[in-house]
């Protein structure tokens, strides 16, 4: 039989904030496949080169579509998104703003580009770029306060993390009850880092896979897909999202395989990559990032399913 999927529209509800008091726009059972429609990160404002920035409402940005209610999900529990399909359109767009990004304070004023997608290529200007389509905002109701949906955090959210692709499988840590997830803010490409503050920013779907998990605990969220396991982590500068992404999954290791910590960040220091996901939004985001043949080696899973 073939599975159902169920779906959810953009215009069915978004959300500026994860927040734990929103009110849930679907109910899902454990093991849903769902697909999500998203706006753009500017919720499809600027169709033409021709918008007038000023005219734009910049309260309306970075939108994610939900949130989902995932039947039995508590906090402490581990909801596992599976990323099935990325689907976007055919037309994305970019843009400079002074202050924004590494280059900020050298753009003096802003500029949008809007860019057609054809044939898995990004043209711009003359030039053809590979697609390399990916989630921008991805997370779950954090604990306590709500936190804006474009800040990253333990909850994900605006981690702009360019492995958050096709294939990806994410695990966030449960806040609040039913998980309250949501996603938004495609990206058709996006460099490590996100240096200018935006990807290519584009709408599209999402196919998702939602489960919970009840047997293990995370702090921050991870991703695996076939070659790697990583922890993301957030922080206010990107060395304390660095560390702490790194000391997460070192410690994570260490605990799961039984070996002592020294040896551990031997191994990991041999072998995982300290990777940059962004450096652009109000927290940063680093991931840590280590091989399955060396998880496989130790004979441990990350997460106990
Ligand atoms: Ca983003
Ligand atoms: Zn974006």
């Amino acid at each position: 039989m073939a599975e159902v999927i169920t779906k959810l529209t953009k215009d069915s509800g978004i959300i500026y904030e994860f927040n734990k008091e929103n009110v849930p726009t679907k109910k899902v059972a454990s093991g849903t496949t769902l697909t999500i429609e998203t706006y753009d990160c500017f919720e499809d404002q600027i169709q033409s080169e021709d918008t007038v920035i000023g005219r734009i409402d910049w309260n309306r940005i970075n939108p994610a579509t939900g949130p989902v209610f995932v039947e039995n999900a508590k906090p402490g529990d581990i909801l596992k998104v599976k990323i099935e399909k990325i689907d976007v359109k055919d037309q994305g767009v970019m843009a400079v703003v002074p202050e924004l990004g590494v280059m900020g304070e050298s753009i003096e004023k802003m500029e949008a580009r809007i860019m057609q997608i054809k044939d898995d290529k990004v043209r711009f200007n003359g030039v053809e770029a590979p697609v390399n389509k990916m989630i921008g905002v991805i997370g779950v109701a954090p604990e306590g306060e709500g936190v804006n949906s474009g800040t990253p955090g333990a909850h994900g959210g605006n981690m702009d993390n360019t492995m958050v692709k096709e294939g990806a499988t994410l695990y966030f840590p449960v806040s609040a009850d039913g998980a309250l997830f949501a996603l938004g803010d495609l990206h058709a490409a996006m460099g490590d880092g996100e240096v200018s503050g935006t990807g290519v920013e584009i709408a599209g779907e999402v196919t998702v896979r939602l489960d919970v998990i009840k047997s293990d605990k995370l702090e921050q969220p991870m991703l695996e897909n076939d070659e790697v396991f990583t922890q993301i982590a957030t922080g206010q500068t990107f060395d304390e999202a660095a560390n702490l992404a790194t000391a997460l999954m070192t410690r994570r290791i260490a605990e799961k395989s039984g070996r002592s910590l020294s040896e551990v960040t031997m191994l990991v220091s041999m072998n995982a990559q300290l990777e940059v996901c962004q450096v652009v939004n109000p927290l940063k985001t680093a991931r840590f990032v280590v091989p399955k043949w060396l998880l496989k080696q130790l004979e441990i899973d990350l997460i106990k399913k």
